[in-house]
């Protein structure tokens, strides 16, 4: 019994290879759809072409077992010595050679003229491959291949011989698979489509603060990250501000939590305007901000947070026509190739304490601007 979940395994194993080389859940879908109809395909083909060659029906056989190699090579397409693989050859390869065998068995009749019957996979298929546009571009050409074949005047390009009932039904028929195939192909791209972009709105809700409207403290760690990542290529600095809002506790004790409130989301603002474009702010945490400035040493980021210092300073904030007075604190920390993020943020930490021992309303260090 054992038996079972091995087979369970590897059958699992083999129909997502190939999707861990991509993010995008389209194409991963698309590989998972190819690996399927590729090994589908080659049974079912090699199992009619054998069948068929003991029947003595050589050249149903033949094609049949040409088909099987199509589809084979498909699979080739997974095997490792391949350096890269590309999907977008097995897509080609297996509907060329379900049309190419569609067309044949339309022609000769296949087993006892029931070849025709095989057409209907070709919509479903072909949307499968090639989305709604491909697939019905192919399918059109089947389809004006197919009545070019059964109605070509005395039947000179059949070797199989259909009542006119027969060919026009399995027409009709195949148009209207054409249409429901494309739809339900055009309301499954829909769907997917809306489910990637309330995605993409729920991870970018996931990277902000709700409060303040400006990136959150799991956006800044990213961000650090990424900016870290070209620090260390290209021996550039980077500087942090920590900037923490002095007393905050007195303003929400004196005015109220939903002054508080106001207080931060005006704060998220001031500092907002002040930074230059290629520097980001974050919500650190309760009444602390983090201000991310690439490319930039100390001196320069003393500058950038003496600025701000002295604007929030001189811009009391109007809340129910109070003005309430704020300052901020800022300590400076620096990351560089020596210097991981994790050890800029300890020391802006460390010099954000250093500015509220030194009174608050302060930047730690300073930084002498001639030196
Ligand atoms: P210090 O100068 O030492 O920083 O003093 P402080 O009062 O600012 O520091 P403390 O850490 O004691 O208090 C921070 C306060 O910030 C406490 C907390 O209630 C308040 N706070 C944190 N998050 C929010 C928020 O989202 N809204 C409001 N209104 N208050 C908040
Ligand atoms: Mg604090
Ligand atoms: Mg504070």
């Amino acid at each position: 019994m054992k038996f079972l979940p091995a087979i369970k395994t590897l059958l699992v194993n083999y129909l997502n290879r190939g999707t861990e080389l991509y993010d995008d859940p389209e194409k991963r879908h698309r590989i998972l759809i190819i690996n399927w109809f590729g090994m589908v395909g080659f049974s079912i083909t090699f199992i009619l072409g054998i069948n068929a060659y003991f029947q003595n029906n050589d050249h149903l056989a033949i094609v049949l077992l040409l088909s099987c190699v199509l589809f084979f090579l498909s699979l080739l397409n997974h095997w490792k010595f391949l350096k890269q693989y590309r999907f977008e050859t097995s897509a080609t390869l297996i509907q060329l050679s379900l049309l190419a065998l569609m067309l044949y068995l339309v022609y000769s009749g296949g087993a006892n003229n029931t070849g025709p019957l095989w057409v209907f996979l070709v919509p479903p298929v072909m949307m499968f491959f090639g989305g709604l546009k491909g697939g019905l571009r192919n399918t059109s050409v089947f389809i004006t291949c197919y009545c070019i074949i059964m109605f070509y005047p005395e039947n000179q390009l059949l070797e199989a011989s259909y009542t006119h009932e027969f060919k026009t039904r399995v027409l009709y028929s195949l148009i209207t698979l054409t249409f429901l195939s494309g739809y339900y192909e055009y309301s499954r791209h829909q769907s997917f489509q809306h489910v990637k972009q309330l995605s993409a709105k729920f991870e970018q809700q996931a990277l902000r603060d709700h409060l303040t409207d400006i990136p959150n403290r799991r956006a800044m760690m990213e961000q650090l990250n990424y900016e870290y990542a070209r620090v260390v290529r290209n021996n550039y600095d980077m500087s942090i501000l920590l900037i923490d809002v002095d007393f905050f506790k007195k303003i929400n004790d004196k005015y109220g939590h939903q002054c508080g409130d106001e207080v931060l989301i005006k704060l998220a603002k001031s500092f907002t305007a002040t930074l230059r474009k290629q520097d980001m702010i974050s919500r650190w945490g309760g009444e602390e901000f983090l201000i991310l400035l690439p490319h930039t040493g100390f001196n320069d980021a003393f500058e950038v947070a003496e600025k701000i210092r002295k604007t929030i300073q001189q811009n009391p904030i109007t809340f129910d026509d109070k003005t309430i007075e704020i300052t901020v604190s800022i300590g400076i920390g620096k990351a560089d190739i020596h210097h991981s993020v994790d050890s800029a943020i300890s020391q802006a930490d460390e010099h954000l304490y250093q500015a509220k021992e030194e009174g608050r309303d302060s930047v730690y260090p300073k930084v002498d601007k001639i030196a």
